[in-house]
């Protein structure tokens, strides 16, 4: 039955829609439509029909939440459960830190959650969203595990970002987490994100079965998560690199966290390049190279920008290698993909002369799945190349 109320819209985006991508550009809505920001508009495409969330500012405009009925509070909760299923079946043991939902790919578009410790942290990418976080928090709110939610929300006017506690326990300051038996301390105040780059899990563990015995440069370390992983699997030095000189104060305390020797570990507060530059020109190598750079590209127009920025930084970071070693070329940019950025590693080897081989290829940890059908849920690249010098 047709609903005479219902939003129509073109049938040229019935097949994508169908096969679960969930964003109606703006572009796709007759410019007369009116709606109130947060309302859910039943739409229909050809045979397709949805509940989709109205959003007056983004450029997108619907995010298709459901095929079955108009959410509510128990409708939203059902997503939080099936979420928590999958974290609890696939996350590995003494592991405490993790993304509960992931947005799009856990059927609730625009909002995301990572749970540190048993403290809940909702971030939501759009303000038509507010009716669906409250329900997101009292679904969080009733399950034991959790002890207290707050979100993260950024002000608009200065983008500076402030924790707002929602409901039960308050959380200190700086929270210890676990992530496959090594700990952590996440800032909850002065953190990135939601604190720490939890979509790197699979990645900071791998890296460690490979460390044993090895020279580990971790650049843009961050709170060197990295750099424990690997100290933790017996690399003889780690070098973290970030500009960021709380960043490295706090790599430093995560080594002695895990009780870790503290010469192990060695934290430079420095550009990436400057540092890239003064050594390679001193001729100090390291064995395995690790490169998770910030995302260099937040629209399509700064794609050729980020490709360029790239490259420049695989030449640079494979110029420090000993040869035969081993570089982890991470990206966090969208708007590059798997196959570009495939190709920003070989370019940046062929500038400096070497040959580079793909031993490993991953995305994000299994706490952030993607709908099949959105491809844009599919962020991160993380490439373990050997580099040999040309024979
Ligand atoms: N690899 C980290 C996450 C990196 S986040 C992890 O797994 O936890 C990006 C980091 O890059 C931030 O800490 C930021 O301070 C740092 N950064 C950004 N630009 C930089 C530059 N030019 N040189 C050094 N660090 C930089």
């Amino acid at each position: 039955m047709r609903d005479p109320s219902a939003l129509v819209l073109s049938e040229a985006l019935e097949a994508r829609l169908d096969a679960g991508h969930p964003w109606i550009y703006r572009d796709h809505v007759p410019p007369s439509y009116r709606a109130k920001a947060g309302d859910f508009v039943h739409v229909e495409c050809g045979r397709f029909d949805a509940w989709a969330l109205w959003d007056a500012e983004s450029p997108i405009a619907l995010r298709v939440f459901s095929r079955r009925k108009r959410p509510d509070a128990s409708w939203v909760k059902e997503r939080v459960d099936e979420a928590w299923a999958l974290r609890q079946r696939l996350l590995p043991p003494n592991t405490d830190a993790f993304r509960l939902l992931f947005g799009e790919g856990d059927g609730l578009p625009g909002i995301v959650v990572d749970v540190y410790a048993g403290y809940a942290i909702i971030v939501s990418y759009s303000s038509a969203l507010g009716q669906v976080v409250a329900w997101v928090a009292a679904a969080l709110a009733e399950r034991a595990e959790i002890q207290g939610v707050c979100e993260r929300v950024t002000r608009r006017k200065d983008r500076a970002s402030e924790l707002r506690h929602l409901s039960g326990v308050q959380p200190p300051e700086v929270v210890m987490i676990e992530e496959h038996g090594l700990r952590y301390e996440v800032d909850f105040e002065a953190g990135q994100k939601t604190g720490l780059f939890l979509d790197h899990r699979a990645n900071r563990h791998y890296l460690r079965g490979l460390a044993a015995g090895k020279s580990v440069l971790n650049l843009f370390s961050y709170t060197g998560a990295f750099s424990v992983s690997c100290a933790a699997g017996g690399a003889t030095v780690v070098t973290s690199v970030d500009i960021a000189a709380p960043a490295i104060d706090a790599a430093a305390r995560n080594v002695l966290h895990n009780a870790l020797p503290p010469a192990v570990h060695e934290g430079v507060a420095q550009d990436v390049f400057e540092f890239l530059e003064a050594a390679q020109r001193s001729g100090r190598r390291w064995d395995i190279v690790i490169a998770d750079p910030p995302s260099f590209a937040s629209s399509r127009a700064e794609l050729f920008g980020a490709l360029r920025a790239y490259k420049k930084l695989h030449a640079a970071s494979l110029s420090v290698l000993t040869p035969g070693g081993l570089y982890a070329g991470a990206s966090c940019t969208a708007q590059v993909s798997p196959d570009a950025f495939r190709q920003t590693l070989a370019e940046g080897a062929a500038r400096v002369g070497q040959r580079l081989t793909v031993v490993h290829e991953v995305a994000h940890a299994i706490d952030h799945p993607y709908a099949a059908g959105h491809l844009e849920g599919r962020y991160l690249k993380f490439v373990l190349c050997r580099a040999l010098p040309l024979a």
